[in-house]
């Protein structure tokens, strides 16, 4: 599958469509999911373009890797739900059609503020 440049978080990692941004740098990009499912619900996207968790492990480098996986820490403890400092909160990553991916490019979900059950169904 190719990558679609006109999926949605390629247009606001281009700054055409706006976000209510959480934290940024070299590698990833976070901000508030428009739809909250939780009293915390932040994205977290690498800025490279890749489709999904297996595309980016496939072909990302060990650099964007690295930068993916602390920009979910680093977004956690702006927030204030990371396990060091907070609470604590769920990261999950949808894969393809039967994860219930709807938008074709990798991000984690993170959610947190308050409890979030034992599993989202
Ligand atoms: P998925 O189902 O692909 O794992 O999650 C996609 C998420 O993107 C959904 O939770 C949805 O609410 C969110 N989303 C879709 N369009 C937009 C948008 O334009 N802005 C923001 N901030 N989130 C979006």
């Amino acid at each position: 599958m190719k990558y679609d440049e006109n999926n949605i978080f390629a247009k606001i990692l281009r700054g055409e469509i706006p976000c209510k941004k959480i934290y940024e740098d070299d590698f990833v990009l976070s901000f508030f999911d428009i739809n909250q499912q939780k009293k915390i619900h932040a994205l977290v996207i690498p800025k490279g373009k890749y489709i999904d968790l297996d595309d980016f492990n496939i072909n990302a480098s060990q650099e964007e890797i690295i930068g993916f996986m602390k920009g979910i820490t680093l977004v956690s403890k702006k927030l204030g739900i990371s396990s060091n400092g907070g609470n604590g909160y769920r990261a999950i990553i949808n894969v393809g059609e039967n994860g219930g991916q709807e938008v074709p490019h990798l991000h984690f979900h993170l959610f947190g503020g308050e409890k979030v059950g034992k599993i989202v169904s």
